[in-house]
């Protein structure tokens, strides 16, 4: 265990209530290239339909205790998180009983609550990460309301398409009401385009609204479409140990850095 640990983790929820945008494959590979970097990170797949857990290679029988377990409070972190392949990467995996049926028919009036407290408790220290990536479903419905009410901050990735903007209104509604009542210091830490091909007239018009409307708020790094990116999983791998020189790897990698450089000079450096 680090000793020397000054700060506590980075809670960063990837969400965008469409499916199919990139949240999987920007939670997996961006924690896989903040591992890369010398960070400890620890994945928690909030999605019902666990794609993060399959595509890190946990097999069904190896998801006994899940996201559903830590919700409830009926496991610690260091009892749900597992190792993957990637060293210093762990994942908390999720099955179907995680359904946002079942959770809002909790009597808990806490219910929106139950990731933060989850993730509040000492217990998680002994993981001693840096930074918690928390893959939310598609929707904006109480799993997703419990990761941003747990989370400093909420990476949005932005499927570079027709409509893509109006969607992230809805979204943007929903971290300005959250950060009215539950969770204050919410931030945006940045709104990622994905898929993105720079050959496609429709993929620049949708980058030049998003840097005209968002300004600050977009990364710089734009995630290519790039066949690598959507291979990786069915090997259990990460584009990062899959294909490391692959476009996809290569932006995943520049997404990271962007991250890292804002973090605070106190947060503890590991040497690899
Ligand atoms: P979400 O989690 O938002 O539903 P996923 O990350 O699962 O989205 O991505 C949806 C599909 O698109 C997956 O099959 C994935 O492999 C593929 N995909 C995601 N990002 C890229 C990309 N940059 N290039 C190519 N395929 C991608
Ligand atoms: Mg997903």
């Amino acid at each position: 265990m680090n000793l020397s640990r000054t700060t506590q983790p980075k809670i960063i929820a990837v969400a965008n209530q469409k499916g199919g945008v990139g949240k999987t494959t920007t939670t997996i590979n961006l924690g896989a290239a903040l591992a890369q970097a010398g960070r400890r990170v620890l994945l928690i797949d909030l999605d019902p339909q666990g794609n993060a857990s399959t595509g890190l290679g946990v097999e069904s029988a190896d998801r006994n205790i899940t996201t559903y377990d830590l919700l409830t409070g009926d496991a610690f972190p260091t009892e749900c998180a597992q190792e993957t392949e990637v060293s210093n990467l762990l994942i908390i995996p999720a099955t179907t009983d995680l359904s946002s049926a079942d959770i809002s028919l909790m009597s808990n009036e806490k219910r929106s609550y139950m990731l933060h407290d989850a993730l509040h408790h000492p217990d998680l220290d002994q993981l001693d990460v840096d930074y918690i990536l928390i893959d939310c479903p598609p929707s904006l419905n109480i799993l997703t309301v419990n990761a941003m009410i747990a989370a400093n901050s909420v990476v949005v990735p932005l499927q570079s398409e027709f409509f893509a903007l109006e969607g992230l209104s809805q979204l943007m509604l929903t971290v300005r009401e959250v950060r009215q009542t539950a969770n204050p210091n919410l931030r945006i830490e940045g709104v990622v385009l994905t898929m993105f091909d720079k050959r496609n007239n429709l993929c620049q018009q949708v980058e030049a609204d998003a840097r005209e409307n968002l300004g600050e708020l977009v990364f710089n790094t734009v995630i290519p479409r790039n066949v690598r990116l959507s291979e990786a999983p069915s090997f259990a791998l990460s584009v990062i140990d899959y294909d490391p020189t692959s476009k996809g790897s290569v932006a995943y990698l520049a997404l990271a850095a962007e991250i890292i450089a804002k973090e605070t000079p106190l947060k503890t450096r590991r040497s690899k």
